[in-house]
């Protein structure tokens, strides 16, 4: 059984000023499936719409953000949750950390700077969890760490006193306490040099290839998805255009945009010039009219002007929404 199951998703930013409406199409019309015991990609550069998707499949979804149509059903351990429907206290007391947790971008987000690490265990456990005896919560705690690991001496320090490896690795410590069904990890290494970068990944792998839960790793950088992910999902301007096994998205990517991504990336030994996407994202507050990407796609065709294209499978769940891939036989 899947873990999780988005269908026709669309979220938007609604907001209305002097009378002026304004709606910003960040997640449009997305549906996908994440299994239990995978680790899938989601890439497309800034402003695609993978930070609102997080937003929604986590349940942190505020004002002017608004699910306008579709549904994010999860099966979890307890059993399973419609998110449309899940209450603010079953948010708090059973979903989040226990069964979704987020590791994001710089740790000294999730880390209390005033607090020494054992000591912001203590709480996120007393609140999640209670604590009923301290002697087995100091255990618990140091066996985890040692675990992924991590010197128990990190508990001792404050936030400010570790690298910044090693303060992503706390975070992540933090994230699986509760071995969780889902780990949500938003760009996790963007702000790491190269090498303490594929410690935090490789640590990422073990944990998920351990506790066999599933990782929604989402960054832009597609060598850091070709080095971890399962599955890649790749997102253009609040749309998912393709998605298929990492193999499939970097040996015979179909899409012009994943294409591209893929050409782009650095080639030992390749001495030729890398050549830039014309034109920027758009607006999400006024998308172009059919395809998204038909304003930068070098293959563009007039019917790419006016009618959005269908996600077409090509089997073994590879599928892509291209007007250029209707004649080889996807089905819709
Ligand atoms: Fe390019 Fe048209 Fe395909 Fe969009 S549908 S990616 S514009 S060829």
């Amino acid at each position: 059984m899947s873990l999780l199951q988005v269908e026709n998703l669309k979220a938007y930013y609604k907001t209305e000023m002097y009378g002026i409406s304004r709606k910003v199409r960040a997640v449009d019309d997305v549906t996908m499936t994440l299994e239990a015991n995978e680790i899938y990609g989601v890439a497309g550069e800034s402003s695609c719409g993978k930070t609102t998707l997080i937003k929604v499949l986590s349940g942190t979804i505020k004002p002017p953000l608004r699910v306008e149509e579709g549904s994010v059903k999860y099966n979890f351990r307890y059993g399973p949750a419609d998110m449309s429907t899940v209450s603010e206290d079953e948010l708090r007391d059973n979903i989040r950390w226990k069964e979704i947790s987020y590791v994001m971008q710089g740790s000294m987000s999730v880390l209390n700077p005033v607090r020494k690490i054992m000591k912001t265990f203590e709480d996120i456990i007393a609140t999640h969890e209670g604590i009923k005896n301290k002697a087995d919560f100091k255990v618990r705690i140091e066996d985890h760490v040692k675990k992924l690991g991590l010197p128990p001496d990190v508990l001792k320090s404050y936030p400010h006193e570790l690298s910044g490896g090693m303060r992503q690795r706390v975070a992540i410590a933090m994230a699986t306490v509760f071995k969780p069904s889902l780990i949500i990890a938003d760009e996790p290494t963007t702000a790491l040099d190269v090498v303490v970068q594929r410690g935090v990944l490789q640590l990422l792998k073990e944990i998920q290839a351990d506790s066999k839960n599933t990782v929604l790793l989402v960054t832009h950088d597609m060598a850091v998805h070709a080095n971890v992910a399962d599955r890649v999902g790749i997102m253009y301007a609040g749309r998912l255009v393709e998605e298929g096994s990492t193999e499939v998205i970097f040996q015979n990517p179909s899409h012009p945009y994943t294409q591209h991504l893929i050409s782009s990336l650095p080639v030992i030994g390749d001495k030729t010039g890398k050549s830039s996407l014309e034109g920027t994202p758009p607006n999400l507050a006024n998308p172009p009219e059919g395809c998204r990407f038909h304003p930068r796609c070098p293959r563009a065709m007039d019917i790419c002007k006016t009618q959005v294209p269908a996600m077409q499978n090509f089997g073994a769940g590879h599928r892509a929404a291209c007007h250029l891939l209707s004649a080889q036989g996807g089905q819709q």
